[in-house]
């Protein structure tokens, strides 16, 4: 399975997942037709499925086009999301398989951003290989996504899930938001000599047009702020020690930065 990212909007990433034996491809989270039509063209692949992680139209935008153009492809998203991703053909439940080509996919149910989010998570095809995880707006390279119908106990527990994964996962997030992270993330883990680096290499990154996605996760859980919610430079940062709290007030101080 090759995995394509496609610039679209302002800061939004689409992904194209290619099948090259079968002739097909999938997509995540296509906000826009346009440019993954060319890439479908370009491949010379049939479009099979559409991985949905949330309704937010920068994500699904695209989906009515696309089955104009392939009306047998399937339509994935989250239970929750019933009546709110247009053409949506199956609704997933946390821990539901899905498949593309030979890669078998698992469902993580990640509310917070929106109540029904979903993340894809697809585990390596051989001991040594990456996972690719799907994630939408819920975890962000260095940062999370906002609050708009979940808790921050939701999150913080859908954050937990992900967290979970293996340090060899590759962080397919939708939107280029790194270098604002991190700049955050070094007011309130200004000791993280990880972080500093990574903030420096991201700078040149994005001074040359560079993306900054896929992440890596294992650099994430050393980084992000929103997976460190219970490191006690964290904590100090925002005068809290229980979880929750500590995560909020993360969250909180992000929406003001
Ligand atoms: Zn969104
Ligand atoms: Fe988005």
């Amino acid at each position: 399975m090759e995995i394509y990212r496609i610039e679209a909007f302002q800061d939004n990433y689409i992904f194209v997942l290619h099948d090259a034996d079968r002739h097909e491809a999938a997509v995540v989270d296509p906000g826009d037709a346009g440019p993954v039509l060319r890439q479908l063209e370009h491949l010379g692949a049939t479009l099979t499925a559409i991985f949905n992680t949330h309704h937010h139209s920068d994500h699904v935008g695209g989906n009515r086009q696309l089955l104009d153009q392939f009306p047998a492809a399937q339509v994935y998203g989250g239970v929750e999301d019933r009546g709110r991703i247009p053409g949506q053909t199956h609704w997933l439940e946390d821990g539901d398989r899905v498949s593309f080509g030979d890669r078998p996919a698992l469902v993580i149910f990640v509310p917070g951003h929106t109540r029904a989010h979903i993340a894809y998570y697809f585990a390596p095809v051989s001991s040594d290989g990456w996972g690719e995880l799907f994630c939408g707006d819920t975890l962000f390279a260095g940062g999370c996504g906002r609050l708009f119908e979940g808790t921050p106990q939701q999150m913080l527990t859908s954050l937990t899930k992900l967290r979970q994964l293996p340090d060899t996962t590759r962080v397919w997030c939708a939107h280029e938001y790194t270098l604002n992270n991190l700049r955050f993330a070094i007011t309130v883990d200004s000791g993280n000599p990880t972080l500093r680096a990574r903030l420096e290499q991201v700078q040149a990154d994005r001074a040359h047009h560079r993306p900054t996605v896929p992440a890596d996760l294992g650099l994430e859980k050393q980084t992000n702020p929103f997976l460190r919610w219970d490191v006690a430079a964290l904590q100090q940062a925002v005068d809290s020690t229980a979880a929750v709290q500590t995560f909020a007030r993360l969250r909180g101080k992000k929406d003001l930065f």
